[in-house]
């Protein structure tokens, strides 16, 4: 962990944020790398839950929101984790994640458990009264409740449909913690997926599979990934099942994804606080219902960190010690890297053209600097599948080099059959 949490500072994908000012409450920011990064991970999410399918569409939703949505989804009365204080240290912690045990100072002299709600509470306008509350949302999921009709009528879906949303989510947790596992300003990639309500156990069982296939096939090791069913008595009052998608990260198993069947919960109680009809009409009944809900919610910041860890290797090149992430060639911040021999000036140009070429295609970085030798263990520490070299004698055949991050295999290429070999190797 403490390997990963330094190559990602060393390397520009996470940074403590406002270091300049000492930090900021377990708040990060996101580097070069650790943009590109979590970017691929949406992307490759948004890919496989909307491109690739026709019965899901996106959303992009306010994150500054009304008060009533928060009241008629039961956030403002039940979005709350237990608090509790130590009487000796005066910290604070999560009850649930303590056992009875103050982790700062040891003392089991705590206070009873109260509900501290999670939300952030600001006020949009220049007065700060009640009537300007509104809520930093908490959650991306409201966001196509509240957009239910608007989806169906301009879209023409019927159930089975979904709506996918991608984007920040802010919770004052109160203990953030394990670097960018949990922290009070995160995204979330959430669907919301409607089906008439005699399918729902069907499409329950169909997105868990469907979302364990995602993480196993951008390599997530099959030993590290799991699926938990919560007991009855843990479920959430609106859900009649849920399932965890967990990852064994180096303290132990922890939710990436909750996939739940929410039943029409939020529709009805959205219905019941607006007044509007949040219904579909089923023509083969000739009646209209409410769908349920199948929502599988993953943390795209959280899949970021446990890619990363899934993907940290080191291991011996040449007899040599290497880091390398092995991330999947959609997921790496770079796809490719173009390096010249050196910094001559005919190669130079050449290797310009060269980056010209693949750029249409993929990320690439272009490095000039330090041996080759050293350029390749920058690359591979930071997870870039293919390095192309451009060296003298590119000069004269106009043919470069292809290394493999993976197997250090080094193969040749004509520069005319560089872009379908790089997009082969990368996306086939
Ligand atoms: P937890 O029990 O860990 O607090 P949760 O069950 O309340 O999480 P959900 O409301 O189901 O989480 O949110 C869906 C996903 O959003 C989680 O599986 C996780 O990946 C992500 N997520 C939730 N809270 C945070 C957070 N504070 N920081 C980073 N990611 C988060």
């Amino acid at each position: 962990m403490e390997k990963v949490v330094n190559l990602c500072k060393r390397r520009g994908f996470i940074f403590p944020s406002a270091e300049l000012y000492g930090g900021f409450r377990s708040t990060y920011d996101y580097g070069p790398l650790g943009v590109l990064l979590l970017r691929n991970v949406k992307d490759a999410w948004w890919r496989s839950m909307v491109q690739l399918r026709d019965d899901v569409v996106g959303l992009d939703a306010a994150i500054l929101s009304s008060p009533r949505i928060w009241e008629a989804s039961g956030h403002l009365a039940n979005f709350t984790d237990p608090l509790v204080d130590c009487r000796q240290c005066h910290e604070r912690w999560r009850a649930d994640k303590i056992d009875g045990v103050c982790p700062s100072c040891g003392s089991t002299d705590l206070t009873e458990p109260r509900a501290f709600n999670l939300m952030f509470k600001t006020h949009a306008g220049p007065v700060e009264d009640e009537a300007t509350v509104c809520y930093l949302r908490p959650e991306t999921a409201q966001g196509m409740f509240v957009n239910f009709l608007q989806v169906l009528q301009t879209t023409r879906k019927k159930p089975p449909f979904g709506i996918a949303q991608v984007g920040k989510s802010f919770r004052n947790e109160i203990t953030p913690q394990n670097f960018v596992f949990r922290t009070r300003e995160f995204e979330q990639m959430e669907l919301e997926f409607f089906v008439p309500p005699a399918e729902a156990d069907q499409w329950f069982a169909y997105w868990t599979a469907e979302r364990l296939r995602w993480y196993r096939e951008l390599g997530i090791p099959e030993d590290r990934l799991r699926l938990r069913q919560h007991e009855p008595e843990e479920l959430a009052h609106y859900a009649k099942a849920t399932a965890d998608v967990e990852f064994l990260f180096p303290w132990g198993w922890d939710e990436l994804e909750g996939i739940a069947n929410r039943t029409d919960y939020d529709l009805k109680a959205h219905s019941a606080a607006s007044g509007e009809k949040l219904e579909v009409f089923d023509p083969q009944t000739q009646e209209r219902y409410v769908p349920w809900v199948i929502e599988p919610a993953a943390g795209a910041t959280r899949t970021m960190m446990a890619f990363l860890l899934a993907a940290y290797q080191e291991d011996e090149v040449g007899g040599e010690r290497r880091t390398v992430l092995r991330l999947h060639p959609r997921l790496a911040p770079y796809q490719v890297a173009v390096l010249p021999l050196s910094k001559h000036e005919r190669l130079v140009p050449l290797a310009r053209e060269v980056l010209g070429l693949l750029q249409p295609v993929a990320m690439c970085d272009f490095d000039v600097t330090q041996s080759i030798g050293r350029r390749y263990r920058r690359q591979d520490e930071v997870g870039t599948p293919l390095c192309v070299t451009v060296d003298f004698e590119s000069l004269e055949d106009r043919a470069v080099t292809i290394r493999d991050r993976d197997t250090t295999e080094q193969v040749r290429v004509a520069i005319d059959q560089l872009v379908p070999e790089v997009c082969r190797r990368l996306f086939a």
